[in-house]
């Protein structure tokens, strides 16, 4: 029975990251998690969290002084950077990633890449109008 509970506990976590269609703080995936199943602890969450990772389903972000954020891959090569508005917290995505020529450069020095993340603060046209 333990695997059965298993499968549920991740295929709803699966489901709140592919509905949410940007990041979620672990806070958010714990809340929407706990409208279904009330039980569930939250090291229950990171644990699950911590196999997708590992599986590359999902990506990992870090916003509002380095709050971890955590969005579902519609594929292994999907790669997307995100700007939270500081005013309204909307997520906005960055139309490419501009790290690529940057890696491509420190790769040639035989450094060995992992993972990048690109931080950039601001608020939104709509708050800046206001
Ligand atoms: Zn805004
Ligand atoms: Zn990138």
């Amino acid at each position: 029975m333990q695997s059965t509970r298993n499968t549920r506990q991740r295929k709803l976590i699966i489901s709140i990251l592919k509905e949410a269609h940007h990041p979620l703080s672990i806070n958010e995936i714990y809340d929407r998690t706990t409208k279904e199943l009330p039980r569930i602890a939250k090291s229950t969450i990171y644990r699950n969290i911590d196999q997708l990772l590992e599986q590359n389903l999902i990506d990992k972000y870090y916003f509002n002084d380095n709050e971890i954020f955590y969005r579902y891959k519609e594929s292994h090569k999907d790669h997307t950077h995100y700007i939270i508005c500081d005013e309204c917290k909307k997520f906005h995505n960055l139309p490419t990633c501009p790290m690529v020529e940057v890696e491509e450069a420190i790769e040639a020095e035989g450094f060995i890449i992992k993972d990048h993340q690109i931080q950039i603060i601001g608020i939104c046209k709509n708050c800046a109008n206001k």
